[in-house]
């Protein structure tokens, strides 16, 4: 494929995965996204996590496929997959209603444009959960580098355009001779993550349900629900598994990724169950064989607080 000098530059690169299904892969594990080719036009999954990205990302795509982008999927509301959608804003964009909720919730009733946000509280919430001041807390130091996340060029005021459409349980779209079957299972790594899948490219979009070559962040999530999730997802018959961070993978990731959940939902359960403290807990549970990935050391403290109170709270 060819691509004009023209087009600057993009933060990310476009991955062919399947026949006429690619996924644009962050850079350094950052957000990811898709692109079905179908004869009307392209489908886009996700937006990348500033104005800026979602253009590049756009004109990139668009000038490489020879089509115009005709609908956009929102998997989840994180602004990290939600900030380029107003790249998007003259297109149909399909979430569910629970990530319409969530965002109408937080940031109110949205203008003609959307929303700005500038608050650096509420970016972080968006970014991370809505447990996040309470984690924060917790860690001075680790605090630093969640702050300096939502600042700086294309963080300072974030707009983001409102989905267009939304739905409860599942939605589908035609996509030529394939259909794009977008589903949501319930309550895991957020509320409102959908399960975007192909049946006959064999290819299935995750979302942020899978990290993949990153320790992933916990924050507000339903872990049971999160593990219950990626058992059905080991049901499916895929070939091609794409993360919200991290390269394309298959079922064999998705399986490592659920055991890192499961174990770390099973050692703090005993923790609580034996009565320890929660720095005692975050003192005694450690993964040795996913203490090497990236972020593991920042992120499993408030992981396992996150873990620990959600569990005391049940
Ligand atoms: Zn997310």
């Amino acid at each position: 494929m060819i691509h004009s000098p023209m087009v600057s530059q993009p933060t990310a690169s476009l991955v062919p995965v399947a026949d006429g299904v690619f996924a644009w892969i962050g850079r350094g594990g950052d957000s990811n996204a898709g692109v079905i080719d179908t004869p009307t036009g392209l489908i886009v999954i996700d937006a990348q996590q500033t104005a800026a990205q979602g253009k590049s990302f756009r004109q990139f795509v668009e000038h490489e496929l020879q089509k115009p982008v005709r609908r956009l999927i929102n998997t989840h509301f994180h602004l990290d997959h939600v900030a380029g959608n107003v790249a998007f804003s003259d297109v149909a964009t399909i979430a569910h209603e629970r990530t319409v909720q969530t965002l109408h919730d937080t940031l109110g009733v949205p203008s003609d444009s959307g929303w700005e946000v500038s608050d650096s509280i509420t970016k972080l919430k968006l970014f991370f959960g809505f447990n996040i001041e309470d984690l924060l807390a917790t860690d001075d130091v680790g605090s630093a580098w969640f702050m300096n996340r939502v600042s700086g060029p294309g963080y300072d005021n974030i707009s983001i355009c409102p989905p267009t459409e939304s739905f409860a349980d599942r939605y589908a779209l035609q996509a030529g001779k394939d259909i794009v079957r977008c589903e949501y299972w319930g309550a895991a790594h957020c509320d409102g993550d959908l399960v975007v899948h192909l049946p006959r490219a064999k290819v299935v979009f995750l979302g942020d349900l899978l990290f993949v070559g990153r320790f992933p962040w916990f924050g507000d999530c339903d872990l049971e629900g999160w593990v219950e999730r990626l058992d059905r997802v080991l049901q499916m018959d895929v070939e091609t598994v794409i993360p919200g961070h991290g390269p394309p993978s298959t079922l064999r990731e998705v399986a490592v990724f659920r055991d890192l959940l499961l174990e770390t939902h099973l050692a703090v359960r005993s923790a609580v169950r034996r009565g320890l403290s929660e720095d005692a807990t975050v003192a005694e549970v450690v993964l040795p064989q996913f203490a090497s990935m990236p972020r593991y050391d920042a992120w499993m403290p408030f992981n396992l607080r996150a873990t620990y109170r959600m569990l005391r709270a049940a």
